[in-house]
């Protein structure tokens, strides 16, 4: 039988360049990509199906109700949700899958698989966290405001995860977060198989 696989739940405020990371991780790491679904309207870039699956609230609330997805949350007016079933196979199937999530959603995957590892993502700073969330350009000073807000309260909750990660420089936060990746394989509770294994 496979061994099964990790799951990590990436979280981090507005601008803590935490998609990044993900694909860069996902670059040098076996990682499925869990794709949310949510109900904000895609960005220009993104890409129904890759990035997220863009629904209406009539179908996500649908989805709540049928136990489709395994966390959800509304962050900034919108619903975010994970839909179970891909991350359930990942790991049966003794693939890895990562998660980029906020943390309401972060802690109820953590309840139900206690086994997750929990990364939070910190820019070096506030101010380069403000700088980042100006940045991106294709937000009105509203979403923007709104953001920082909730970036402001998240930020307190980040003593919940396992690890934290700060991102000063992409490629080295990227290194820190395959760390943990090795560090976590060895832990004895994913090894429990060695025993038998090692007699054979
Ligand atoms: P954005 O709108 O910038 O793509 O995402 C806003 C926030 O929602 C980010 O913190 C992101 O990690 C989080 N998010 C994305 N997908 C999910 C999800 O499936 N569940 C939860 N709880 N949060 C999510």
């Amino acid at each position: 039988m496979n061994k099964k696989g990790l799951l990590f739940i990436i979280s981090g405020p507005a601008g803590s360049g935490k998609g990044t990371i993900v694909s860069r991780v996902r670059e040098l790491a076996q990682f499925d990509f869990s794709v949310s679904a949510t109900t904000r309207a895609p960005r220009p870039n993104e890409e129904n199906g890759v990035h997220y699956y863009f629904i209406d609230k009539a179908e996500f609330e649908h989805k709540i109700e049928t136990g489709e997805m395994l966390e959800y949350a509304q962050y900034v007016g919108n619903y975010y949700g994970t839909p179970k079933k891909p991350v359930e196979d990942a790991l049966a199937e003794g693939r890895n899958i990562i998660l980029d999530i906020e943390v309401k959603g972060a802690l109820q995957v953590k309840e139900k698989m206690p086994d997750a590892v929990m990364i939070y993502i910190l820019p070096p700073d506030y101010e380069t966290l403000l700088a980042r969330i100006r940045g991106r350009g294709t937000e009105t000073e509203e979403v923007i405001q709104n953001r920082m807000n909730e970036a402001r309260t998240e930020i307190q909750t980040f003593p919940k995860y396992d690890y934290v990660v700060i991102n000063d420089k992409v490629e080295e936060a990227a290194a820190d977060v395959l760390s943990i990746l090795h560090t976590e394989r060895m832990r004895t509770s994913r090894n429990t198989d060695i025993k038998e294994k090692f007699f054979k």
